[in-house]
């Protein structure tokens, strides 16, 4: 069987798009990677949601998507896709545990995931005490002191988020301003049981037989280096786009994210479009997700009436 589109990705991008195209009867498979979204994950609350007056929770308006994207003809598989073929249509995609899919279209909303540090003691302790996600890990550093890592909005998130268990944060940011946006700043600054340690360039995490007892940072001012003390390390400086199982097949930038045409979401390949985070190195914002999704369903549509 030739699927008329497959979705990859199960994000907000994906599954608007999803919801477009089956809305209008091309019952799309969409296909859900195993590991959660890093949007999803990494935002709870959406208190910007135009619309929303009281905000809305990130699981509960992606559940919703799930749902109305299958209530209206869409299939979801779920599994991780290991790479495709785009030498010729239909396009294929394989797909663990399900084997070869072959497709008319195809819509790469794969996202991205977050970044690590790369430092000593930061792989070994990756869900033992050093985590990328507070909603995935922070119930477990209920009154205890834990480290974010980092000063963009992700990290301000992680830090709102874990005050609601942990008994003190601290934000290590290695420059001396963070950057998050204005909104999230104002909300981390309200909070007293959080401490502000600018200048701070993470150099191992510290670990002993508990598990973790610290981050050791160097003061890039001083020079010095420190062991700052806490149970629980959130790393929160960045994503890369999840574009592996291209295998280059789809021109990148060099910071890895998908080229599109501007002002579409076409790539160079016709046929094949991409949306939300893995071609948004700019903005990276859920709204912009959703309206990407929705200029893919559109574009893959047109692309389908006119072939
Ligand atoms: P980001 O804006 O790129 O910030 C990364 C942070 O990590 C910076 O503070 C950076 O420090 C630090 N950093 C990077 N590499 C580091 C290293 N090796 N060691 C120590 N620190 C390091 O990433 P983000 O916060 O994930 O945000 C990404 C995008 O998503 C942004 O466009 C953001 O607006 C968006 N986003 C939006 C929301 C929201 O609106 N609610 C939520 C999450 C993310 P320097 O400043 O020193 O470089």
């Amino acid at each position: 069987m030739t699927h008329k589109s497959i979705i990859i990705g199960a994000g907000f991008a994906g599954f608007t798009a999803a919801v477009y195209l089956a809305r209008a009867g091309l019952k799309p498979l969409v296909i859900k990677g195993q590991s959660p979204s890093y949007h999803v994950t990494t935002t709870m609350e959406i208190e910007y949601f135009p619309g929303f007056l009281h905000g809305i929770q990130g699981p509960e308006l992606l559940d919703n998507m799930f749902k109305q994207a299958e209530e209206f003809g869409a299939v979801v598989k779920i599994g991780d896709v290991t790479r495709i073929d785009v030498a010729k249509r239909p396009f294929k995609v394989w797909l663990e545990g399900w084997g070869e899919l072959q497709t008319n279209t195809l819509i790469i909303a794969s996202g991205t995931t977050a970044k690590l540090l790369g430092i000593p003691g930061e792989k070994d302790h990756l869900g033992l005490g050093v985590s990328t996600c507070a909603p995935c890990s922070g119930f477990f550093f209920r009154n205890k002191k834990v480290i974010v890592v980092g000063g963009g909005d992700s990290a301000m998130e992680e830090a709102i988020y874990l005050s609601h268990y942990a008994s003190e944060i601290s934000i290590v940011n290695r420059s001396d301003q963070p950057r998050a946006s204005l909104a999230l700043m104002n909300r981390a600054r309200e909070i007293t049981k959080i401490n502000w340690l600018m200048n701070r360039t993470p150099i191992e995490v510290l670990a002993g037989e508990k598990g973790i007892k610290g981050l050791k940072v160097t003061n890039t001012v001083t020079g010095q280096e420190e062991n700052l003390a806490a149970e629980g390390v959130f790393v929160a400086v960045g994503s890369k786009p999840n574009t592996e199982f291209l295998a280059n097949q789809l021109p990148i930038d060099k910071h890895g994210y998908l080229k599109v045409k501007p002002g579409t979401t076409e790539t160079d390949i016709p046929g094949i479009f991409a949306c939300g985070d893995v071609q948004d190195r700019r903005y990276r914002q859920i709204l912009n997700a959703i309206g990407s999704g929705c200029m893919a369903a559109i574009d893959c549509q047109r692309f389908l009436t006119s072939t």
